[in-house]
């Protein structure tokens, strides 16, 4: 599977059996999951929607909502809980107004989980962690 690293970017190709096995890049040989969301710009949201053969959930927040600086805690649990079967990323709407625009965000937190650069579900509102992977999990 390719698997696109959360520090340098660069498109790795790990044996899906191995996902577990705590994988590193090939690049920069840092680990390729640690348990914790990438924090995204645009054009990073771009390359590891596109590049990612796993799913990536996406927490589409602000640093002036209270809901979402609430839930970010909560979401950085759900990324142990969920790593490595899928990614999990933040992406600020202040700094990538644009891509929350092209994706019609309107209220946040909202969760968005794409699968093969598709988007296959959305959830708003704040969730603790094992919501989150949970309503995560019944959309894979
Ligand atoms: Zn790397």
């Amino acid at each position: 599977m390719h698997l696109v690293c959360p520090h340098c970017d660069a498109v790795n190709r790990v044996p899906e059996a191995r996902l577990g096995e705590g994988p590193r890049c090939g690049a920069c040989h840092a680990a390729l999951f640690e348990g914790k969301p990438v924090a995204l710009d645009a054009a990073r949201f771009r390359h590891h929607r596109a590049k990612n053969d796993i799913p990536l959930l996406v927490d589409f927040w602000a640093s002036w909502c209270g809901p979402c600086r609430a839930m970010a805690p909560q979401f950085e649990a759900a990324a142990k809980l969920l790593e490595p079967r899928l990614r999990l990323a933040k992406l600020s709407t202040e700094e990538a107004p644009d891509v929350a625009a092209e994706l019609g965000v309107t209220g946040i937190p909202l969760l968005v989980l794409f699968k093969g650069g598709r988007e296959v579900a959305r959830q708003a509102g704040a969730m603790p962690a094992r919501q989150i992977a949970a309503w995560a999990e019944a959309h894979l």
